[in-house]
């Protein structure tokens, strides 16, 4: 089954055209800054995905909830009305599916990642937000659930930073990339990016390095409500956050040993790197592939 498949996330879209033999791989692939317009961005980048490729369906994850192919909100795309996907991609041929990220994040992870040796783990996501996909048993725990970037853990005036969901001082509210940029204004009294703030720290500024130590702890914090939630057997780490900053940012067993009373389980990027979102989208279309048989079937 040959799957067109998108990661839409707060900064880059991702494409690509892939099958599943044994693992899923990739034949093209795309990636670009996303624009507000994403749907539409996703009609003008199809036809290259699609040059020498026939895909037999689409699947397109998002950062937000979705109902029946419509994106209900994203606060990483700054989306805060419903915008239906299915509607917006009727030009295309083929049936499109929309699903959430971090579900199909878990999947990969589960099919392709640390799945494939724990049944009990966690896969953190540090990005334009923070949350954590659960995985009890081998199967992945549904619904609302996991959502540790709301754990207040700053409580202090003054030094917390207003979250999206109407809080202040929330795990992702404080050690997101928004979060990292806040606390720069704070800290450094400048508009830095992530990566700016980093650099800094890399080359000795003290006020940077200040600040990053502050991360590491919050996230110390924020991992130890986890492990106290679920003893875990692993932790994996995705997000551009998590990822490109794993070293700096997530603290050592001894750092988190002050937040929880349980065994803290080792904490590893994943292994699937940034592709986790497009083979994520890849399972998701997988699990319609039946509903599309039927469909051509019933053609012929
Ligand atoms: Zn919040």
């Amino acid at each position: 089954m040959l799957i067109e498949v998108y990661d839409v996330g707060g900064t880059l879209i991702r494409g690509a055209v892939g099958y599943l033999r044994e693992k899923v791989t990739f034949l093209e692939k795309v990636q670009e800054p996303t624009e507000k317009d994403f749907c539409a961005q996703i009609r003008r980048l199809s036809p290259n995905l699609r040059k020498a490729h026939k895909p037999d369906l689409v699947s397109i994850i998002v950062p937000g909830p979705v109902k029946e192919g419509v994106l209900l909100k994203a606060p990483p795309l700054g989306i805060t009305s419903p915008i239906n996907i299915n509607y917006e991609l009727s030009s295309f041929d083929k049936k499109v599916y929309v699903g959430n990220d971090l579900n199909a994040a878990v999947q990969a992870e589960l099919s392709e990642g640390i799945g494939k040796y724990v049944e009990n783990f966690y896969l953190l996501t540090i990005s334009t937000g923070i949350g954590a996909g659960i995985v009890l048993n081998g199967i992945p725990v549904s619904g609302t659930s996991g959502e540790f970037g709301h754990n207040v853990i700053e409580r202090y005036w003054g030094l917390h930073i207003e979250c999206g969901c109407g809080n202040s001082g929330c795990w992702g509210a404080m050690c997101s990339g928004k979060g990292i940029e806040m606390l720069a204004r704070k800290y450094l009294h400048k508009r830095f990016s992530p990566k700016e703030v980093f650099g800094l720290g890399e080359i000795g500024n003290r006020d940077a390095k200040d600040l990053i130590s502050k991360v590491r702890d919050y996230n110390a914090q924020g991992i130890g409500m986890m492990v106290n939630a679920f003893e875990v057997d692993k932790i994996a780490v995705m997000g551009s956050i998590g990822l490109k900053q794993f070293d700096k940012i997530i603290p050592s067993k001894e750092e988190i040993s002050r937040y929880t009373v349980n065994k803290i389980p080792d904490i590893i990027p994943t292994s699937l790197g940034d592709d986790i979102g497009l083979i994520g989208a890849y399972y998701y279309g997988m699990l319609h592939t039946s509903d599309v048989l039927r469909e051509e079937l019933a053609k012929k």
